[in-house]
Formats: structure tokens, sequence, C-alpha cells
């Protein structure tokens, strides 16, 4: 098996599903929670009026049903999400999970998601034992009882122990610790804590690379240092900007002291990469148009307030190299994931550029919502007019892990980037509602 997968198995409410998507967060994998398949189930036999003890019956229910849980739970094109965590699931899951026809087909559908995915964080009873033996990492968590009930309120201790005696005393696949699974009780440890735990010991296995890659040589080397003619510049646009839009921010993302950054606002006006010195005191990089380097003195002017050349119309990769520079660098790179100036509250596609330098840098990426710049400056206006413009930080991204060799998988990035996405659109609703409050 070639793709990441990571099992993790242990009763009920003994902190699976948080760990799996931290763990899933810093990998860039998805998650799928096996349990769910079997409540899906379980839904759709209750909801057809069969017994769920009718060992025939359920088998073939299962056999021809349809299965989606890529957005809630979904059993021949019904959905049963709303039932998954009910009463009547809870007290018959765990007879539809100790039929041996049910698990075969779920097994096997369970098999071919992660391979559809590409890999994946599996959590359930049997995934390091039966699904996946051959995980790249399996964790098995254990907590208290008192503990697990009171993570699962709605369902109850008892609830919880009478599941875990049945999972555990079954016939087929019962709960079980696979030999090699890490032992981990959660009942007093932090979820960063456990999720470093494993990271740690899949980089010893040469699954995942070192969280720092070692630097390549660049021929750019970006100055980091902020002369004095810089500070200067960057205080007459601050204060431009100022008297201008007013410009107030929020959100909890922060640029910080040190460390590579990717500050990427939505694109709504041509000043908008300026609002990003709002942000941080720190210099900051960003591409220009490579027309503006054809007068010389104005060239110089933006290679000292921190820009480099870009060639609008084709994908430019000394552009890409200079911004991968400066990140390795460890500085702060402005960049526009939508690419050109759009316009409205919604985000559409992003290109990719800010989540790959992102990916091979290790830099964080602040998505950053701006509301009335647009009206600030309109499309074909001269200039632009006096109007209050709201930022909004959300807070930052971390890329996913590479594999031992350096890499970051083409899903992980469009995991990223879809993140990205959908953060960035929330960080301008979020601008937009700030402006609406404050008028
Ligand atoms: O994880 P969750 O509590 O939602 O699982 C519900 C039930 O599904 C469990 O009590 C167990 O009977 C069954 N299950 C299983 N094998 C898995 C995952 C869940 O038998 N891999």
């Amino acid at each position: 098996m070639n793709d990441l997968v990571v099992a993790i198995d242990g009763p009920a409410g003994s902190g699976k599903s948080t760990t799996g998507r931290a763990l899933a967060k810093r990998l860039g994998l998805k998650t799928l929670d096996t349990g769910a398949s079997y409540r899906a189930i379980t839904a759709a036999v209750l909801n057809a009026g069969i017994d769920p003890y009718d060992q025939e019956a359920v088998g073939a229910l299962a056999a021809a049903a349809s299965l989606d849980l890529d957005s809630g739970a979904v059993v021949n094109n019904i959905d049963v999400t709303e039932q998954l965590r009910s009463e009547e699931v809870n007290q018959s899951v765990s007879a539809i999970a100790a039929n041996a026809a049910v698990r075969e087909i779920l097994v096997r559908w369970q098999r071919e998601w992660v391979k559809k995915h590409g890999g994946g964080i599996v959590e359930g009873r049997d995934i390091g034992t039966v699904v996946f033996p051959e995980a790249s990492l399996k964790l098995y968590l254990t907590a208290d009882l008192e503990e697990r009930g009171a993570r699962r309120p709605e369902e109850g201790a008892q609830s919880v122990e009478r599941r875990d005696l049945l999972d555990s005393n079954r016939h087929v696949s019962p709960l079980r610790k696979a030999d090699d699974a890490l032992t981990i009780d959660t009942t007093s440890r932090s979820v960063e804590d456990i999720v470093t735990q494993a990271l740690a010991t899949l980089e010893a296995r040469g699954v995942i690379g070192s969280v720092a890659p070692p630097r390549r040589g660049s021929a750019f080397e970006p100055d980091l240092h902020k002369s004095v003619f810089y500070r200067f510049c960057r205080s007459l646009i601050y204060s431009f900007l100022w008297l201008l839009f007013r410009p107030s921010l929020s959100g909890p993302g922060e640029v910080p002291l040190e460390g590579a950054v990717v500050i990427a606002p939505v694109h709504r006006s041509a000043v908008d990469f300026g609002f990003s010195i709002f942000l941080t005191k720190r210099k900051i990089f960003f591409m220009a148009k490579d027309q503006i380097w054809k007068h010389r003195a104005l060239g110089k002017l933006l290679i000292i307030l921190g820009a480099f050349p870009v060639h609008r119309e084709s994908a430019d990769r000394s552009a890409l190299e200079h911004a991968e520079a400066v990140l390795r660098a460890g500085g702060v790179l402005v960049m526009f994931p939508e690419g050109t100036r759009q316009s409205g509250n919604r985000v559409m596609e992003i290109m990719e550029g800010a989540t790959f330098l992102a990916a091979r840098t290790g830099a964080t990426v602040i998505p950053m919502g701006i509301a009335g710049s647009e009206a600030a400056w309109p499309r074909g206006q001269k200039l632009p007019r006096p109007h209050r413009v709201f930022l909004y930080a959300s807070e930052a991204i971390t890329p996913p892990t590479r594999t031992a060799k350096g890499r970051v998988s083409r899903s992980a990035l469009r995991v990223m980037t879809e993140q990205l996405r959908g953060a960035l659109e929330q960080s301008l609703k979020d601008a937009a509602s700030i402006a609406r409050a404050t008028k």
C-alpha cells in the first residue's frame, strides 16, 4: 500500500474523531468515520422496518445499498444524517455491526473510499486489525469510562459501556488492539500532544519528511532588513491609506514576529495589497507586473519596497522561485490566491500558487477578507476615493506535512487549497458584516 493511512481504533468516546480531525489537518488528508457507515446502514434497516437481528434481511439490504458519507450520510439517495446519533440507532448499531455480511460489504466500501481519496485517517474498531493491517500508523485510543460517557452526553455512560461490551465480545472483528498499535490513554492528554507524538512516529518511520526541509539554493536573496528608506516609504503609504480608508482590522489571524508567512488577501481593488501593512510591521514582499520595470527608477524603488517582477500572461517560474526564496529566508509574502481582481462577496476558483509555496516551504497562510475596497476604488476609476475599509484576518492555515521525499501529495494540496478558498470567502463575509454593523 502506498497511500498514507492512519488507523485509529478504540471504544466509543475515546477521542478517535477529535484526534483524527487534528491529525488529518496536519497531514492534509481526509477522515473516514467508519462508525458512521455502520450507523447509516442501521438507520436504513430501521427505516425499512427490518428486524436488526434478521441476519439475512439485513445482509440483503446492505448488499443492495448505495452509501455516501462525503457530506452527511446518504443511503440509497435518502439522507439519514439526522438519524445517525439517535437513541434507536445507538441501541441497534452493535447488532448490525456483528453481522458478517454487513462487515464484508462495509470493509470493501471503506477500502475503496481510501483508494479514491489517496489515503486517509480511518477510525473505527477493526481498522488496524482487519481493514488496514498495513496502515502506516495504528493508534489505539482509550479513556476512563466516566470520561468517555461525559464525551457522549446525549448517549450516556451506560449505553456507551453496553456498546463496548457488545463490540468487544462479538464473533467477527471484535474491538481489539492490533499488536503493532500505539496505545494512547486520552483521559488527560491534550490533542496537540497526541498529534505531535503521532507525527513524530510517522517521521521516525520515514513516512513523512521533517517539518523543516533543507534549504534549496536560490539566486535571489531577499533582503529582510528594513532600511531607513523602506521605513520612510512604509510610513508614507501607511498614512495615505489611513487617511483615505481608515482601515479597521479584526479577526484572530496574526502575523508572527518571525518565520515564513503568506498573507493571502481577497482581491477587489488595486490598493488591496497595501492593506497588508496593517497586519504586520515586518517587511512585506510582493509580486508586481513586470511592465513596471520598464521605468528603471520605478523598478528600483519597487525592489526596495519588497517587490519582484512577475510576467502576467504566463506561468512565471522565476516569480515563483523569487516567492519561494522569500519564504525560505523566513520572510512575509503577500499573494492574491484569486490571481486577478474579482468582484462581489464570493470566492470562486483560486490558484494553487499560495498553497503550493506554503507546502514547499512550511509557511503558514493567513487569509484576509477586505470589505469596502471595491467601493473605494471601483474598476474603471482613475483614482480612489475616501471610503472606510474593513479588514478581517482569519486564523492561520498550516500546510500539510511532506512525504519522506519532501513532497506534498496532489490530494493534500487540493485539500489545503479548498480550505484556503473557504476561509477566504468566510473572512470576506466577516469583514462585510463588521462593515455593516459599523454603519
Ligand atoms: O464509532 P461509533 O461509536 O460511531 O460506532 C458505532 C458502532 O459501529 C460501534 O458501536 C460498533 O458496533 C460499530 N463499528 C464497528 N466497526 C467499526 C466502526 C464501528 O463495528 N470499524
